[in-house]
């Protein structure tokens, strides 16, 4: 079986991808489901490049059959990012390896046409041509419809890779020739981890912002600078001086804070962290994720009852489904803040 790279904090999703490589069954079309930032990109560029590393003598097995080939060496890193095709497929200039992202807000049908001619014709030099398709929740009737009839007379030696957050969003036609591959969130440890990586932070900043980041390491990524701090200090601040007799103040703070979805649940993410440090201080002050505002959580604690920070640790649970279900955002950040002001 090829040693398929592991995906950062992605198990099952590796395991997967090295099931099919090792059987040499690729489906036609994979479906990769999870939400943005837990690295199904990166998976789909690392899939195209372990189809067609050269350092997989697999090549001669053919694609969608159970009979493959046999590696050279089974211990050999597949892909091996070395050979001129995985350099290829590094550099984007593979002409078999087409990635396909929304044009502005979607994925217009004049790309799937593209993309068809394209299809029509055999592979330039893969062992497997491989498309991917981001996103696939922004293409409009007409483009879902071309790419269905793409999936229903699959071309030879082509595997379709879509993505997309949730399978809720996609045509059900479509989803159910792919098969499903799903990533989850990633761990807060190892987002930290890879934020002291990427961006040499020291481990206690990396927890703070991989708290706020909802398991998203384009999200950390993101936030993890001083303008995410100042984004957390300013609803922190705003969420404390809430009170009944401000019901314009309330309902204005609701209005600003729900203006974008992902932004909505990433000030969820950092009253949830808030909220439990609170608890948490009383028992284990060491253990608070926002430890450069001891005093404030100290002093907050004061004023918070344990029930009262249960509730809100439930409201903003329910909260963070409605915006999930796309509930009307505003309404639902209204509702939110006027509990907590009731309880100030
Ligand atoms: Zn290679």
């Amino acid at each position: 079986m090829p040693n398929f790279e592991p995906i950062a904090d992605q198990k099952i999703p590796s395991a997967i991808l090295n099931t099919l490589l090792g059987k040499s069954a690729i489906p036609h079309a994979l479906l990769f489901l999870g939400m943005e930032g837990t690295g199904k990109q990166v998976a789909a560029i690392k899939f195209a490049m372990a189809c067609n590393c050269l350092a997989n003598s697999a090549s001669k097995s053919s694609l969608h059959s159970d009979k493959g080939g046999v590696l050279k060496n089974p211990e050999d890193e597949i892909p091996c990012g070395d050979c001129i095709s995985c350099r290829k497929i590094l550099s984007k200039s593979h002409p078999d390896i087409i990635e396909i992202k929304p044009s502005g807000s979607y994925i217009k049908i004049a790309q799937i046409r593209d993309l068809c001619e394209i299809l029509a014709l055999k592979p330039y030099e893969a062992k497997i041509r491989v498309v991917i398709i981001s996103d696939v929740q922004t293409m409009n009737a007409a483009a879902g419809n071309a790419i269905l009839k793409v999936l229903e007379e699959p071309p030879e030696r082509t595997v379709l890779i879509l993505t997309a957050t949730e399978q809720s969003d996609i045509i059900p036609t479509i989803a159910s020739r792919c098969q499903f591959v799903r990533f989850n969130p990633v761990s807060q440890t190892r987002l930290a981890e890879m934020l002291v990586e990427t961006k040499g932070i020291t481990p206690d900043s990396a927890a703070i912002f991989a708290a706020m980041a909802n398991g998203s390491f384009s999200r950390a990524l993101e936030i993890g600078n001083v303008a995410g701090l100042k984004k957390r200090d300013w609803v922190i601040n705003e969420i404390e001086s809430l009170s009944l007799e401000e019901t314009g103040k309330c309902l204005l703070l609701a209005e600003k804070i729900s203006k974008d979805k992902d932004e909505f649940i990433e000030y969820l993410e950092i009253l949830k962290v808030w909220f439990r440090d609170i608890i948490v201080f009383e028992y284990h002050p060491d253990k608070i994720i926002f430890f450069d505002l001891l005093d404030k959580i100290q002093n907050a604690s004061g004023r918070h009852t344990k029930p009262d920070l249960l509730l809100r640790f439930d409201a903003i649970e329910s909260c963070r489904q409605n915006v999930r279900a796309n509930v009307n955002l505003r309404l639902t950040a209204e509702t939110l803040l006027l509990g907590f002001a009731q309880n100030q």
